[in-house]
């Protein structure tokens, strides 16, 4: 049975920071801190102390909250070595491969430039949870702000490589817009369509339709699936690489 405990906190408007707490060494980390005060609000009612804070980029709206929950409660500032003049309060620069410990839990850092060259996602390898920040979304992906298509769909290529029952936490709930776009491109997909209807009625509730599953995206998310013939066939693009189809996808999708 795992020890640890999951808080997602929803910050601004649709921004989310997700905690982590390990009952046994009694070790809580946050990841990205879009604003101080709904993050500590959780903490103090669970009674936990912030120990971590892990950045998956430097974008304002995922380190806003920095240098008031370190001030608190002297949290350790974990964030991409290529960005450590735009965290704040960064203590620990971090390189692909590189381990987080909280508790006996070990939690790896993988590169995933695009978004911006430097983002970083985090995955719990014990426990199959992965912390993307804002390069997969579910039914979705981050703009391409700093990187090309052919770099961020080599990040994406990994995200979608780890086991199917990793579940999936995001930066943003953009899971309905996102939904709306990604039923354009692949119409038929049936898998899509059901879980678009559940989308919905959550959203209606007011609920977080995260976290997701990789095998979840892997069907359901457009930008995971360049392979489809039917997204292929909607993009009028056949014989292309993986990358082209997954750019045209971006590229429709910013101006949808
Ligand atoms: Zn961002
Ligand atoms: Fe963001």
């Amino acid at each position: 049975m795992t020890r640890l405990k999951i808080r997602q906190v929803l910050c601004h408007e649709d921004n989310y920071a997700v905690l982590l707490h390990d009952e046994k060494s009694g070790e809580t980390l946050i990841v990205d801190t879009p604003e101080a005060g709904p993050i500590m609000e959780v903490l103090e009612t669970e009674g936990w102390r912030l120990t971590h804070i892990l950045n998956t980029h430097h974008h304002h709206d995922h380190v806003e909250g920095n240098l008031a929950l370190k001030e608190k409660y002297g949290a350790r500032i974990h964030g991409p070595a290529l960005n450590r003049e735009q965290i704040p309060g960064l203590d620990v620069a971090l390189k692909d491969g590189d381990r987080i410990a909280l508790g006996e839990y070990r939690i790896d850092t993988i590169a995933v430039p695009g978004h911006t060259l430097g983002s970083v996602a985090f995955y719990v390898c014990d426990e199959r949870i992965l912390f993307a920040g804002d390069t997969l979304f579910s039914l979705g992906c981050g703009r391409m702000f700093e990187g090309d298509a052919e770099t961020m769909w080599h990040s994406l290529d990994l995200l979608r490589h780890l086991p199917d029952e990793t579940r999936l936490y995001c930066g943003h709930e953009y899971t309905l817009a996102n939904g709306e776009f990604a039923l354009t491109v692949e119409p038929g997909n049936a898998a899509l369509a059901e879980r678009m209807e559940q989308v919905r009625k959550l959203a209606a509730e007011g609920k977080p339709t995260l976290p997701s599953t990789i095998a979840q995206e892997k069907a359901t998310n457009p930008f995971l699936r360049p392979e489809s013939m039917e997204i292929r066939k909607t993009l009028g693009m056949k014989a292309v690489e993986n990358w082209r189809v997954f750019g045209e996808l971006r590229q429709r999708k910013d101006q949808f």
